[in-house]
């Protein structure tokens, strides 16, 4: 058996996985205060009108963070394409590793290892 079956085979489940998660969103979510500190506004008033609550999407884009409140039909959807996102990251990475290791099965071969 060549050692690079057991990679290809780990390899190919990986690939698998990535095949059974749905749609994907980079970002994450957050609920942003229900009081904004400024003076005057709604959320400080006797009874207060709070912000909220609802969900921001923030993401980095070109180095610099954006953000988008999201309605609510979007806030159920976006915290399983994130995790979706974050799963298939964390499979990329572990293909890469195995692949590096399979990588180096014919470095060792040529010096007779
Ligand atoms: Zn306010």
């Amino acid at each position: 058996m060549r050692r690079s079956e057991g990679y290809e085979e780990k390899y190919r489940s990986l690939a698998a996985k990535l095949a059974e998660d749905g749609l994907i969103s980079p970002g994450s979510l957050v609920v942003p205060p229900t009081s904004c500190g400024k003076p005057g506004c709604r959320c400080q008033a006797n009874p207060p009108q709070r912000h909220g609550p609802y969900y921001q999407w923030s993401r980095a884009v070109g180095g610099k963070t954006v953000s988008r409140r999201l309605d609510p039909a979007q806030a159920e959807l976006y915290p399983s394409w994130i995790a979706n996102r974050r799963r298939l990251e964390a499979i990329v990475t572990e293909m890469e590793g195995l692949s590096a290791r399979a990588g180096e099965i014919p470095l060792c071969r040529a010096r007779g290892g």
